[in-house]
Order: structure tokens, then sequence, then C-alpha cells
């Protein structure tokens, strides 16, 4: 198996190397190339480098957890902790995620907070301060 580059630059496929192989095609090309070089390759190509979905390959897995969901409620405890004037930074945190919790915290505990959108060390997020 050639490793590296095509000589247009584009990084080589092993699988479309693997096909042009056998196809009489130099297999030191990327995707592009090889059908630059044969069109008439190209749904072969196509066919190896996006093989039709096999329901049978399909892996059922279980806890994957599911990103950006979040437990309403789940910053309440943490805001219970602060004081006026306190803040927090919330690392990839929307701000509709951290809404209930606040709701809560003025309902029942006359909190009350301003949240500005930051880029904190590399990370967006939101910061949360107690204002009452
Ligand atoms: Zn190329």
């Amino acid at each position: 198996m050639i490793k590296g580059n095509c000589h247009c630059g584009e990084p080589l496929n092993p699988a479309a190397s693997k096909f042009a192989e056998e196809n009489g095609v130099s297999d030191a090309m990327c995707p592009a190339c090889i059908v630059i070089s044969k069109p008439r390759l190209k749904a072969a190509l196509d066919a190896v480098l996006n093989p039709p979905l096999n329901i049978a390959d399909i892996v059922i897995e279980k806890d994957i957890p599911l990103p950006g969901v979040r437990k309403a409620g789940m910053f309440t405890e943490l805001f219970l902790k602060m004081e006026p004037g306190d803040s927090v930074f919330l690392p990839g945190v929307e701000r509709n995620a951290c809404k209930h919790s606040q709701d809560q915290l003025r309902k029942t505990h006359n909190f009350r907070f301003a949240i500005r959108k930051v880029h904190e060390n590399g990370k967006d997020g939101l910061r949360v301060w107690r204002t009452e």
C-alpha cells in the first residue's frame, strides 16, 4: 500500500488506491485524480468509497450520551451555593440549558442572575453571575 499524498497534494485514500491498482490505474493518486485519469471508473469508484448502507452491519449501542441534552434544573444545586456577586463559567453551555434552574431559584429563593456569552481559556460558554 502506497502511503502519502497524490501528485496534486491530496492525501491518498487506501480504498481508492486498492481500487486503482485493481483497475490498472496508478494507485498513487487520490480519488479525484483517479476519476480524471479514467472518467469511466467514476461510478465504480463511488460505489467503493460510499458503499450502500447494509442494515445488517448497523450496531445498536447502549449508554451513548446524547450531546447537548441536559437535565432540566441540573444547575440548581450549583447556583444555590452562589452568593450575590459570585459568578461561574459554564463551558459549552447554552442559555436555555440553565434557564430552568434560574427560573426555579428566582421563584423559590428570589435569586437574580445575569448571563453573558463569553470565550474563556479557549472555550465558548456562559458566565453566570448571581446579582441578588
Ligand atoms: Zn490527486
